[in-house]
């Protein structure tokens, strides 16, 4: 079977770190099992050795004579022997210490049943000379969380929890584990690939909101960059089917204000004035210039001034002044920023912008970074509270008098 030894492992001799606890542990590696690649044998050795308290290393891909692929498991302090007097002076490699512990397994491929399998021999090879960790959350392989706590790190990660809080509960419930941080950032950060099947960002936002059937609608340019998107929770368009005079009826719901989307405002009076010049600079210009000052005044007084200041440079043009006035100035409160924001609208000033989105996302989590994808369920999870809100209020608007 094994004839070759780990490169540089001698057998147990008498220079040997004499910590061992003298038992065997080949007997947890002899198994039938053929598995499909090296790379899950590996993944099963791992874990047995994990409870043990044992770090594998892995051996470059060696051959038989006769072209069959092996390679070596061997305990991390297995390798390089040095001799005992230079034990104690300064070493390059501070993180093992190595003590030439004779443990390894061999993985081998079988081409009969064209797969891999573990030979652990019961000799020397399957002891240890060296006590085993006593501290694992240090060693990162066999610190690696639990099956078990996965499913824990995977169903808090999908309820949005914080990573620090998930981590209390893993703690708290998988103490075998000894976890750390980085283990469930690792963690979440895998559920979120798995969860994405690859997809880019995008489109994984896209998907999500499909699946979760949102009206949506964006809008994007030549080369695929996503600029705008807008969309509606289902249950949030139900309300409106159900309950149109919450719009068009604010005295009965003094607590809805129905806001204008400052986007769509936007684009008309870009058009209008493009449209009315024959220019569409001049369009622009309007647009971002004295028309942005008036829609972001930020009080009253700003605003005046703003709309003066508007006033007195396109003076000259009275169809512009008399287009904003009355078209949009005449309705103001729903979407200037002075009236906006004294309206609870949870930052979506603009209804259709991703930007918009983010930032009120920002002031309700904790975290302002985050993937748009991520920061998706954020919001989707946000707008399921809201509704119950919503319903909440509703259900209090019909069963008081007045
Ligand atoms: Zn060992």
């Amino acid at each position: 079977m094994v004839d070759s030894k780990f490169s540089g492992v001698s057998s147990m001799d008498s220079e040997s770190e004499n910590g061992g606890d003298g038992v065997n542990y080949s007997g947890h590696f002899q198994i039938d099992t053929v598995f499909p690649s090296y790379d899950a044998t590996v993944e099963w050795a791992k874990e047995i050795a994990r409870p043990i308290g044992c770090i594998f290393v892995s051996s470059s891909y060696k051959k038989t004579t006769d072209g069959r692929l092996y390679r070596y498991l061997a305990c991390n302090r297995g390798r390089k022997k040095r001799p005992r007097d230079l034990e104690n002076v300064i070493r390059k490699d501070t993180k093992t210490k190595s003590v030439g512990c004779p443990f390894y397994i061999k993985i081998y491929y079988k081409k009969s049943t064209d797969g891999w399998r573990i030979c652990a021999k019961n000799d020397v090879t399957g002891t240890h000379n060296h006590p085993f960790i006593v501290y694992p959350e240090g060693h990162r392989q066999i610190s690696g969380l639990s099956p078990g706590a996965k499913q824990v790190v995977r169903n808090l990660t999908r309820s949005k929890v914080a990573p620090r809080n998930i981590m209390a509960t893993i703690i708290e419930q998988f103490t075998e584990d000894h976890p750390n941080i980085r283990h469930i950032y690792n963690c979440t950060s895998d559920i979120r690939m798995e969860d994405s099947e690859g997809k880019g960002v995008v489109q994984q936002f896209l998907h999500l909101a499909r699946e979760s059937h949102y009206i949506y609608w964006v809008m994007t340019d030549d080369i695929g960059v996503l600029h705008h998107a807008f969309m509606v929770h289902p249950i949030t368009c139900n309300l409106l089917r159900t309950y149109p005079y919450v719009i068009a009826l604010k005295a009965e719901f003094p607590h809805t204000a129905h806001l204008l989307c400052r986007w769509h405002i936007n684009k008309d009076v870009e058009a209008y004035v493009t449209g009315l010049f024959k220019e569409r600079t001049v369009g622009a210009k309007f647009k971002n210039g004295r028309w942005k000052r008036v829609m972001d005044a930020a009080f009253e007084p700003e605003y005046e001034l703003a709309l003066q200041r508007l006033k007195t440079s396109w003076g000259r043009y009275p169809k512009v002044v008399d287009y904003v006035e009355s078209t949009w100035l005449s309705q103001k409160e729903k979407f200037v920023t002075c009236w906006t924001n004294k309206v609870m609208h949870y930052g979506n000033v603009s209804t259709c912008r991703v930007e918009s989105q983010h930032s009120a996302v920002k002031s309700w989590m904790e975290s302002s970074t985050g993937f748009l994808d991520t920061v998706w369920a954020r919001v989707h999870c946000q707008i399921g509270n809201q509704i119950v809100g919503i319903r909440n209020a509703l259900e209090a608007s019909r069963s008081k008098v007045g």
